[in-house]
């Protein structure tokens, strides 16, 4: 049986972002049940990063996240928030949120956001107003996780895939852990299995937190347009979201919250249409054939925040999870809080600049 400090459950973005900085105090174990690392949530999100998010919490971990964020798992890149009809508080809302974290926010009217997004329509289900935040991060989630892997390596930490944790227990010293080709003794277990949290706390007869799995809907589709210069553009409220994915393709989202269960997620055909549809309504574009489509799993606590942290009842069981639609962009900060408190170390300052402190990511929330 082999001795680890750190045994990390899933190479998503949060296992592996936080096991690249476990490596650095003691002996680390990534396992994942894929072949690969991002194969589920962290491999097909939108990658983008911005303040359009619920909640103080999240927006004030994007804030901390940001300079932390890059080149080459980064670029800066616009962003485009639209008003639909009966949105505009939601527009002021957002504005007031985001000078908070990103003050060269600008409104648009309606003719300067078509010189941004020339195919936007005004009115009668096209747009009533617009915010530009020149200072969005476009997010590379395969380089960021590839990042990750190599410094993990090189702290002398480890990684095996093909190796779902199928049994979990605590022998009153350490944490026994089983896959199928190998079995080994943990002083602390990080769950980072993503929409699979609530199983693998169950297997450890932990209790679970209530994760609630979200499946959310991705299409790419080709246009005549040179689109490579437009900004990543989405409603404030129900609606949709575009990016230009190379020149002449878009990737789009209606920005759907399927109810699921945690597995490898497949788009509904009535998600797929409805993407096209809100994209045809507010724009002047037909999407006639699709390039691709996908679906991956956002997944919530019961307040749509995230957790890091200790289990109260279970002593070395250490919580990550809980990251939603902003697991990229807050990965940095994630990773930082996950550090300093998995090691007992000290508070980060990046995470103290923007006033979030341990309880704020605690399970003591949700109690
Ligand atoms: C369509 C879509 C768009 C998104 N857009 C954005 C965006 O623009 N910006 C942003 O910041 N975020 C976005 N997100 C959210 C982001 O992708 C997630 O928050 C993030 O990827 C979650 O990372 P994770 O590591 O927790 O989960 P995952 O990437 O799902 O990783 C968990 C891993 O755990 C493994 N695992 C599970 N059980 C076990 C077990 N028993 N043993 C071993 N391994 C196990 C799984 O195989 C999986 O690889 C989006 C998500 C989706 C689906």
């Amino acid at each position: 049986m082999q001795q680890v400090d750190f045994f990390v459950i899933g190479a998503g973005i949060a296992g592996l972002s936080a096991a690249a900085r476990l490596a650095r105090h003691g002996k680390t174990m990534v396992c994942e049940a894929e072949e690969a690392p991002g194969v589920h949530s962290s491999g097909r999100s939108a990658a983008f990063a911005h303040f359009d998010m619920d909640g103080w919490l999240v927006r004030a971990l994007t804030a901390a996240s940001i300079p932390l964020l890059d080149a080459p798992g980064a670029r800066p890149h616009p962003a485009l928030f639209l008003a639909l009809e009966q949105q505009e508080q939601a527009l002021d809302r957002l504005e007031s949120a985001y000078r908070e974290w990103s003050p060269h926010v600008r409104r648009l009217s309606v003719a300067e956001a078509q010189e941004q997004v020339p195919i936007l329509r005004e009115g009668d289900g096209g747009i009533v107003g617009a915010l530009f935040d020149r200072h969005g991060r476009k997010l590379d989630a395969h380089t960021l996780l590839e990042t990750h892997r190599k410094a993990l390596i090189a702290a002398g930490g480890s990684l095996t895939f093909k190796a779902p944790v199928i049994s979990l227990g605590h022998d009153g010293n350490r944490w026994i852990v089983d896959t199928p080709g190998a079995s080994y003794a943990a002083r602390i277990v990080v769950n980072a299995a993503g929409a699979w949290v609530d199983e693998v706390a169950v297997l450890g007869s932990v209790a679970p937190v209530g994760i609630r799995p979200l499946r959310r809907t991705v299409i790419t589709f080709d246009t005549d347009i040179d689109v490579s210069g437009w900004p990543f553009t989405k409603t404030v409220g129900p609606g949709f979201y575009i990016e230009p994915e190379g020149s002449h393709r878009l990737l789009a989202s209606p920005m759907d919250e399927g109810e699921s269960t945690p597995g490898d997620a497949q788009p509904e055909e009535e998600d797929v249409a409805l993407a096209a549809w809100r994209v045809e309504q507010a724009t002047t574009l037909t999407i006639p054939r699709l390039a691709s489509k996908w679906a991956g799993l956002r997944s919530f606590t019961p307040d749509r925040l995230p957790i890091c942290g200790f289990d109260l009842q279970a002593p070395g069981f250490f919580w990550l999870a809980g990251q939603g639609g902003f697991g990229l962009q807050t990965s940095p900060a994630m990773a930082l809080a996950a550090e300093a408190l998995a090691t007992n170390g000290e508070w980060p300052d990046e995470l103290r600049a923007v006033g979030v402190g341990p309880s704020n990511l605690s399970l003591d929330r949700l109690a």
